[in-house]
């Protein structure tokens, strides 16, 4: 699906060298390199604060905590999601509160979001699902009128720009009080172990963030806050400060691989390709298709029998998961989200794909599904 390799081998003089000077350095944790990825991840973003962390399940947590919540809170995502965007909902004794997505961005479908809302209602995530934004004008719109937070998880969409009405574009993952991302390596801005970050323009809250991530401390032995301990590690800062760098050229070939089987599959019957939307460019974190007619699960199988890797995000929305079973949804609840998992399908996406080997995929895509569509199905 990724080619880590492939990626490493281009920058592996930059890379090695900022490692050994961390490894000369012996500042493992705290040092130059944390400060400066966090400035130069500002800059890029267009945000005043960008406060690293452990990994993207912590900024996620960090920042629900930062929001002073009480038990029972509702918080309102989707379950057609990353499992952690929900665990830390619940983790931290809040309600989730699941909103079903829109069939053809596989975001939270905005339309359906304010008849979620009841008083309890304190927060809304936003997961920019594989790489384009969701609509964050109509979010903040709701979410202004109601007086509720908004935790974008980018943790897929780093580098996703926004458009408003009005032509103006700002960085997803920096439109709603805080954001939150994952540097887990197979990101788009990927760290050669686990980190993540948190990003807001509040003063207020970035002081609390800082906070939090710290045990709570400022002072050394003073804490003010229940905290946790979440560090970038400095060795990882500096990995991630040389790959920001290309964190652009990145997105573009993503985008260039996707416009590349977009072409060849536009047309294809039993085949849907990505929704483009006119509000967010798309960084691509994947290519995700949909096979509305096609036994999917034969599709990967077959495709995995010719060596050609697929994935399927997600299978089991988080409604129909074991541990959320206590908060009382059922089957039917969500129907595009449980719709969804049974359509989905994700090519493999990274920044080293060539045409030829784009052209294999597709041909054992295409010879895949032509041994998978169900006669019934075609017969409806
Ligand atoms: C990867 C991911 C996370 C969690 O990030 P980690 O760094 O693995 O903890 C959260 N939400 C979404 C949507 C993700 O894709």
């Amino acid at each position: 699906m990724v080619d880590l390799q492939g990626q490493y081998r281009r920058i592996k003089p930059e890379v090695d060298q900022a490692i050994h000077e961390v490894l000369d350095s012996c500042y493992f944790i705290g040092g130059g390199p944390i400060k400066t990825f966090s400035q130069n991840l500002a800059e890029f973003l267009g945000v005043e604060h960008v406060i690293p962390c452990g990994n993207g399940t912590d900024a996620l947590q960090i920042a629900l905590m930062a929001l002073d919540l009480k038990p029972g809170d509702e918080v309102i995502t989707t379950p057609f999601t990353f499992v952690a965007t929900a665990e830390v909902i619940a983790l931290l004794q809040l309600k989730p509160v699941f909103v079903d997505v829109d069939y053809d961005t596989f975001n939270i479908n905005e339309r359906l979001i304010e008849d979620a809302i009841t008083e309890r209602t304190k927060c809304i995530i936003p997961v920019h699902l594989f790489g384009q934004s969701c609509n964050m004008e109509a979010i903040m719109e709701i979410a202004q009128k109601h007086g509720i937070h908004i935790v974008e998880d980018n943790a897929q969409a780093i580098g996703a720009d926004f458009q408003y009405e009005n032509g103006v574009t700002q960085k997803a993952g920096t439109i709603g009080h805080i954001g939150c991302t994952s540097f887990f390596p197979s990101k788009n801005l990927g760290a050669y172990g686990d980190a993540g970050a948190i990003f807001t323009n509040d003063d207020a809250l970035a002081t609390k963030i800082r906070l939090i991530c710290n045990h709570g401390s400022k002072v050394r032995y003073y804490h003010d806050e229940i905290g946790v301990n979440s560090r970038l590690d400095t060795m990882q800062a500096a990995v991630l400060n040389v790959k920001l760098k290309y964190l652009e050229n990145y997105c573009a070939a993503r985008q260039k691989a996707a416009d590349f089987y977009n072409k060849q599959l536009i047309g294809e019957s039993d085949v849907i390709i990505p929704k483009e939307v006119k509000y967010s460019t798309h960084v691509y974190h994947q290519y995700t298709l949909k096979l509305p007619n096609t036994d999917r699960d034969k599709v990967v199988k077959n495709l995995k029998e010719n060596g050609v890797a697929s994935g399927v995000y997600y299978p089991i929305p988080l409604h129909l998961q074991h541990a959320y079973k206590q908060y009382g949804f059922n089957q039917g609840d969500f129907p595009v989200s449980e719709q969804l998992a049974q359509e989905v399908l994700s090519l493999p996406m990274h920044t080293e794909l060539t045409e030829e080997i784009q052209n294999i995929i597709l041909n054992h895509l295409r010879s895949a599904i032509s041994k998978s569509t169900s006669t019934e199905n075609l017969l409806r």
